[in-house]
C-alpha cells in the first residue's frame, strides 16, 4: 500500500479531500503514487499562515535567508540523480534530461541564495535642501505560482527560488499530472529553517483550487507558466483584486536555416529544439524556416536524424525521446498531425502513435514539408514531437516569418554571415534571440520571458526577477539641524 502525497497546508502535511492516481506516461502499469487534493478551507489556512510567516520571514537576516536558499539548492543538486529519475517516470522525459532539470533547479536555488546578499537600494538628494531619499525594494507579500508539468522541478524553482530569496511567502499549486515531483521539491523546502507556513503546497486542478488561487484577495501576486487560455483567464482574476501577475505561456518559435549555414548543425540544433522533452516545451523549435538554396539538402539530413530518434521508455539507456505527457496531449498531437495533412503539408516522417512493450502515449516524431506559416500548424503551439518546414527565398523573407507569429518567446538563426547574424539579433521580435544556437535551452543569470502572447508582465530570472517579487519604496529623510 502505497502512502498518500500529502499536502503542505500552514506548515503541517495534511490529507485532502480527495485523492489522485499519478501514472508513469512511459508504463502505465506503473502508479508513481496517489496524491492528495486540498480543500477550499485548507486553502484558506494556509494562505493565512503564509500572511504571517512572511513578515517573519522579511525580518530575517539576510545571511540566514542566503543559507536557506544554498541548502536546497545544494541538496537538489546532490539528489539529481534520484530526484531527476523520479521526475522523468512522473513526466516522460529521458532520464538525461530529468537529471538535468533537477540540477539546473538546484542552480536557480544558489544563485537566488547569492542574489539574498546583493540587495542594494538607491540613495539621492532630494529637490528640497537638507532632505535625502532612499530607494529600496521590499517584498509583495504572500506569492502564488501555479506550474506546469512540463519543467515541473525547474520551472517551479525559478518561481519559488527568487520569491523566497526577496522576502515573500510563496503558495504553490503545481500541475496535478506531476505531483510527485512537486511533493519531493516541498519536503526539501519545509525541512529547512524557515518559519511554519512560509511555503505551502497545494494539489489539486486547475480548474478547482487553481482557480479559488488566483482569485483569492489573499494573495498579492501570481506567478504562472501554462497556456494562453488559462493564463488570460488568471489575469482577468487577478485583475479584480488588482493583484500582481506574471505569466509565461508558450510559443511557436522559429530556427531560420540561412543559405550559409553549417548544415549539419543546423539539423542536430534543428533535432534538439524540436524533438527534445518531446516537443513539449515553450521553447521548442516548431517552425523550421529554410532558406531554399540549402532546403533539400537540409531536409534530407532532418528526416533521416527524426527517423533515428530512438523513442522509448524515458528510464530505457539510450532513450532520445519519451512518451508525450497524457493521452490528452497524445490526442491533441495525432489531431494536428491530421490537421497538417488536411492543410496540405507533407508529413515527410513520424507523427503517428507507436506500439512498445509497455503501454504508454508514444508517438513518432514527425516532420512536416511543403508548408506555409498561415497554416494552423504553424500558428498555433502544438506542445508535439512535430516540426514543420517553411521554404523562403531570402534572408529578408526568413526574418519576415519568423516574425510573422501572434507569440514571440525565441527564436535563432542559423548562418555563418556577421551581418545576418547581427542583424537578425536586432530585428527578431522574440524576448529571446539565439545564433547558432538550440531556440531551446536558456541561462538563470539573465532574463526569461517574450512578447505578444508568449509573456506578459514582468521577466523572469536573474536579477530582473526582482522586479515582480518586490516592490520599490521610496524615503524622504529630513535629518533636520545639527
Ligand atoms: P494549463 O495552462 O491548463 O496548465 C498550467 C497550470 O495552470 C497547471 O498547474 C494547471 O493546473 C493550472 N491551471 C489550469 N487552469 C487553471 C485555472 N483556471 N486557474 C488557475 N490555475 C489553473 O496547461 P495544460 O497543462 O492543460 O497544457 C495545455 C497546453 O498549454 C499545452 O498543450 C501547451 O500548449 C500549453 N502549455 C504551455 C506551457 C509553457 O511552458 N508555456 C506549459 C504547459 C502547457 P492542472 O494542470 O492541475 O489543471
Amino acid at each position: 500500500m502505497q502512502e498518500t502525497g500529502r499536502n503542505l497546508i500552514a506548515g503541517e502535511w495534511v490529507s485532502g479531500i480527495s485523492e489522485v492516481e499519478n501514472r508513469n506516461p512511459s508504463d502505465l502499469s506503473d502508479v508513481v503514487g496517489v496524491f492528495a487534493q486540498a480543500s477550499a478551507d485548507q486553502l484558506h489556512d494556509t494562505l493565512t499562515a503564509a500572511a504571517r510567516a512572511q513578515t517573519e520571514w522579511a525580518a530575517y537576516g539576510m545571511e540566514r535567508k542566503q543559507g536557506v536558499l544554498m541548502a536546497i539548492g545544494t541538496e537538489l543538486m546532490a539528489r539529481a540523480e534520484e530526484l531527476g529519475t523520479l521526475l522523468s517516470r512522473e513526466e516522460g522525459k529521458p532520464l538525461a534530461e530529468g537529471k538535468g532539470e533537477v540540477f539546473r533547479a538546484g542552480q536557480f536555488f544558489t544563485y537566488y541564495a547569492a542574489e539574498c546578499l546583493r540587495q542594494l537600494g538607491e540613495n539621492a538628494d532630494s529637490v528640497r535642501e537638507g532632505v535625502e531619499i532612499d530607494v529600496r525594494r521590499e517584498p509583495v507579500g504572500t506569492v502564488a505560482i501555479i506550474s506546469p508539468w512540463n519543467f515541473p522541478t525547474a520551472t517551479a524553482s525559478w518561481k519559488i527560488a527568487p520569491a523566497l530569496c526577496y522576502g515573500n511567502a510563496v503558495v504553490w499549486k503545481p500541475a496535478n499530472i506531476t505531483p510527485a515531483s512537486a511533493v519531493a521539491l516541498s519536503e526539501i523546502i519545509n525541512r529547512q529553517d524557515i518559519p511554519k507556513g512560509l511555503f505551502s503546497l497545494v494539489m489539486g486542478s486547475g480548474r478547482d483550487i487553481g482557480q479559488q488561487l488566483v482569485e483569492s484577495p489573499m494573495v498579492n501576486a501570481i506567478s504562472f507558466t501554462g497556456s494562453v487560455p488559462v493564463g488570460k483567464g488568471i489575469a482577468s482574476a487577478a485583475i479584480q483584486n488588482l493583484t500582481k501577475v506574471q505569466m509565461e505561456m508558450g510559443s511557436k518559435n522559429a530556427l531560420a536555416v540561412m543559405d550559409d549555414a553549417d548544415l549539419d548543425l543546423a539539423v542536430t540544433l534543428a533535432l534538439g529544439g524540436a524533438f527534445g522533452g518531446t516537443g513539449q516545451k515553450c521553447t521548442a523549435s516548431s517552425r523550421l524556416v529554410v532558406h531554399e538554396a540549402v532546403h533539400d539538402a537540409f531536409v534530407e539530413k532532418l528526416v533521416a536524424g527524426t527517423q533515428a530518434m530512438k523513442v522509448g521508455h524515458a528510464l530505457q539507456e539510450g532513450t532520445q525521446m519519451g512518451p508525450v505527457v497524457s493521452q490528452q496531449q497524445l490526442d491533441e498531437n495525432l489531431a494536428y498531425a491530421a490537421l497538417g495533412q488536411s492543410e496540405g503539408a507533407e508529413l515527410a516522417c513520424g507523427g503517428v502513435r507507436l506500439e512498445m512493450p509497455h503501454e504508454g502515449f508514444y508517438m513518432s516524431p514527425g516532420v512536416f514539408l511543403n508548408t506555409t506559416n498561415d497554416m494552423r500548424i504553424n500558428r498555433e503551439e502544438m506542445f508535439a514531437p512535430l516540426t514543420s518546414v517553411i521554404k523562403v527565398g531570402s534572408y529578408d523573407e526568413a526574418l519576415s516569418v519568423v516574425n510573422d507569429t501572434n507569440f514571440g518567446l525565441t527564436s535563432g538563426i542559423v548562418t555563418t554571415s556577421l551581418a545576418r547574424a547581427t542583424h537578425f539579433r536586432r530585428n527578431a521580435r522574440t524576448g529571446v534571440v539565439t545564433v547558432n544556437l538550440p531556440t531551446a535551452g536558456t541561462d538563470y543569470h539573465v532574463p526569461f520571458g517574450g512578447r505578444g502572447d508568449s509573456s506578459y508582465g514582468p521577466r523572469e530570472q536573474g536579477k530582473a526577477a526582482a522586479e515582480f517579487y518586490t516592490t520599490v519604496k521610496t524615503a524622504y529623510i529630513s535629518a533636520g539641524p545639527v
